[in-house]
């Protein structure tokens, strides 16, 4: 039988092996960490939450605007490794625009991510944050990535 065809959508996109799939893992890590988006605090937040690790002396606080139950905007501030701040980085912008409910299942997705969930690690919806993936296999540091997670999820808590 011979081999099917590429499919039109894939050219292009070369196939990634596992190395190089972690090395642009790292690179997007330490693009987020050296060019932070959505880094400062918003002049009027309506809600803020921190998360602190310290095992890496890595502290996040994130400040939300909302329009009833929807992220209008988020930011952050803090200090700390490079995957914690670029987590943050990543997770300011993934929740501007979602509901509080889409919000925890973006938390959600993310922690199975770290579990080491493959689907999870192909989720689109988690944009650049799939690059947290190369964290997986190094539990010392899933709450460097998870912690933005927990200071926005602060901030939305009811
Ligand atoms: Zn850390």
């Amino acid at each position: 039988m011979p081999p099917l065809p590429d499919r039109p959508d894939d050219a292009g996109a070369a196939p990634r092996s596992p190395a190089q799939l972690a090395a642009l893992y790292q690179e997007l890590i330490l693009d987020h960490y050296r060019r932070p988006r959505n880094k400062g605090a918003l002049e009027r937040p309506v809600a803020v939450g921190e998360a602190r690790n310290p095992l890496c002396g890595d502290e996040v606080e994130v400040s939300v605007a909302l329009d009833g139950d929807r992220v209008t905007d988020a930011r952050f501030t803090g200090r700390g490794c490079s995957i914690s701040q670029a987590s943050a980085s990543m997770m300011t912008g993934l929740v501007r625009g979602r509901t509080r409910a889409e919000v925890a299942a973006l938390r959600r997705r993310v922690a199975e991510l770290l579990a080491g969930d493959a689907a999870a690690a192909a989720d689109p919806s988690l944009g650049d944050a799939r690059a947290l993936a190369g964290v997986a296999t190094y539990p010392a540091r899933h709450r460097c990535a998870a912690m933005a997670w927990e200071a926005v999820e602060r901030a939305l808590r009811p």
